[in-house]
């Protein structure tokens, strides 16, 4: 039996430029993105998901892309 999508673990993969670990990153009330945990003053790191209105669909989205 293989679950739906939405039931996956919901952790940020590791970055795929540096393996620093994903980080979820909430702005106001329903914005999120997962970032890389060395994107911009934490190191050199660019890496950056897309932004979403959900901590779920954050994740997804960094997960997909990465
Ligand atoms: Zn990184």
């Amino acid at each position: 039996m293989t679950l739906p999508p939405d039931h996956a673990p919901l952790l940020p993969k590791p970055c795929s430029k540096c393996g620093s670990p994903g980080e979820v990153t909430k702005s106001g009330s329903n914005r999120y993105w997962v970032q890389c945990a060395k994107f911009g003053r934490n190191g050199n790191c660019n890496a950056i998901g897309q932004q979403a209105a959900s901590r779920k669909e954050a994740i997804r989205n960094w997960n997909t892309r990465h």
